[in-house]
């Protein structure tokens, strides 16, 4: 965390209503990423958003590069999403009962993610990666988890171990209240090392349940796998008969509308969703070969269930949310638009001296302040946390939010324009020749 003190931009009314939350609320936050934790001050109190900006108690305006932790690709409020969700609360909000919309979610998710035969429909991007270890855990009769340090999978136990995201940035890997019941099952390896997955596998050979990753890293900043790793990891699984899962909560629908598996050409046995999947509605999802989820419960033997899962809100935001990405792929469009965002960046930082590494797929991306390449935890954590603090209230203070941690991707959508990108590069230019 930053040693000095940054002066930060925060209004009065979000600075008060802080200091309400702080006396209800563990730490003032229900998610502790919305801290701003990794950057010192208060976090930003928001009272509304519209496309590409949101909008603070203080009435200010930010352009929004965090889009909600992944989720609004299409931009906030989009027309469709909310005409689509005010339809669906109108016929009541929850059955405990199925409904076609379920379906229909899952056939455009069958339909874009290339290792998704059966799909389950849950609440969170947690529910999805704690169920599909169980259910790797139940059809393979092993125990043992592979993960990787600094990416995160959501808050399940067996998982928040060496985890990235918030617990990354606030330094706390390995949570107290994770029995050594809970993680000794988990083996930890550094991301985009072939060695160490080739030892485990022959240390561990038949006990391996399942390797989890996530197959673009955003949970320590934005970590890009070599191609060899991804090839070497399908190959040792299959040989092993260990599961390979795909955590793409962040990736799914965001790099492509397969995902990264789509992308790199690689299909794992199970992936999970989250994020756009719910178009900005609380819905998870995890699902594989049929072969495997036949064995999910009324089906099967594994127990998984949910008083709300399939909410029919959350599906008919889904739903709108996957039908415009289908029927007018933005990947194109963010793809250039990331591009120039990256490349100015990268010359705003150059041109001030400043030692950096601009690490990005499509909208997903990291200005690390860091001399070297990113390609694991290790070298993520050399990344100088005070110059991304700076960075940071910098960019607060022109009006463009960025992620408030160095270990977090920055998102952009589909209403994100090329002079709002100019914008942001002008900003960070200020920012940089205020360094001094
Ligand atoms: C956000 C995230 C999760 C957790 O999802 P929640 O909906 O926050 O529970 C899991 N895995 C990855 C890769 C994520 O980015």
């Amino acid at each position: 965390m930053p040693s000095t003190a940054v002066n930060h931009p925060v209004g009065p009314r979000s600075q008060a209503a802080f200091s309400r939350a702080l006396n209800l609320i563990p730490g003032g936050v229900n998610s502790p990423a919305r801290a701003f934790g990794g950057v010192g001050g208060s976090p930003l109190f928001i009272e509304r958003a519209a496309g590409p900006y949101l909008f603070d108690l203080d009435g200010r305006r930010y352009l929004d590069f965090i889009g909600s932790w992944g989720p609004m690709i299409l931009g906030h409020a989009h027309p469709e999403v909310i005409e689509a969700i005010q339809r669906s609360a109108e016929r009541g909000t929850s059955f405990g009962a199925p409904t076609e919309a379920e379906s229909e979610l899952a056939e455009r998710i069958i339909r874009a993610v290339p290792s998704v035969e059966r799909v389950r429909l849950v609440n969170s991007g947690t529910e999805a990666t704690m169920s599909a270890i169980r259910v790797a855990r139940g059809v393979t009769g092993r125990d043992k988890i592979v993960k990787f340090a600094g990416n995160y999978h959501g808050h399940v136990d067996s998982l928040l171990v060496s985890a990235g995201s918030a617990a990354a940035t606030l330094g706390v890997p390995d949570s107290p209240g994770v029995t050594a019941g809970a993680g000794g099952d988990t083996i930890v390896l550094p991301y985009n090392d072939i060695p160490s997955l080739v030892s485990t596998f022959d240390r561990h050979a038949g006990e391996v349940a399942a390797v989890i990753l996530e197959p673009v890293v955003g949970n320590m900043g934005c970590v890009i796998p070599t191609a060899d790793f991804l090839r070497e990891l399908r190959e040792l699984t299959r040989r092993d008969g260990a599961v390979l899962i795909f955590d793409e909560v962040m990736t799914g629908f965001r790099l492509s509308l397969g995902g990264a598996q789509s992308l790199y050409g690689v299909t794992p046995d199970m992936t999970t969703l989250g994020k756009i999947v719910g178009g900005g509605m609380p819905l998870g999802a995890y699902g594989g070969k049929e072969e495997i989820m036949r064995h999910v419960l009324p089906a099967g033997k594994i127990f998984q269930a949910g008083t709300l899962s399939g909410n029919p809100v959350a599906v008919a935001a889904g739903n709108a949310t996957l039908r415009l990405l289908e029927s007018d792929p933005p990947y194109d469009y963010l793809e250039s638009l990331g591009q120039r965002l990256a490349d100015g960046l990268s010359a705003a930082a150059a041109d001030a001296g400043i030692a950096h590494q601009v690490q990005r797929v499509g909208s997903m991306m990291t200005l690390f302040f860091n001399a070297c390449p990113v390609l694991n935890w290790r070298d993520a954590d050399l990344s100088d946390r005070d110059a991304f603090a700076r960075y940071f209230w910098g960019l607060i203070g022109r009006g463009v939010y960025m992620p408030c941690s160095q270990f977090e991707a920055l998102f952009f959508g589909k209403t994100h324009t090329i002079e709002q990108v100019d914008e942001t590069i002008d900003a960070a230019r200020q920012t940089f020749a205020d360094w001094g």
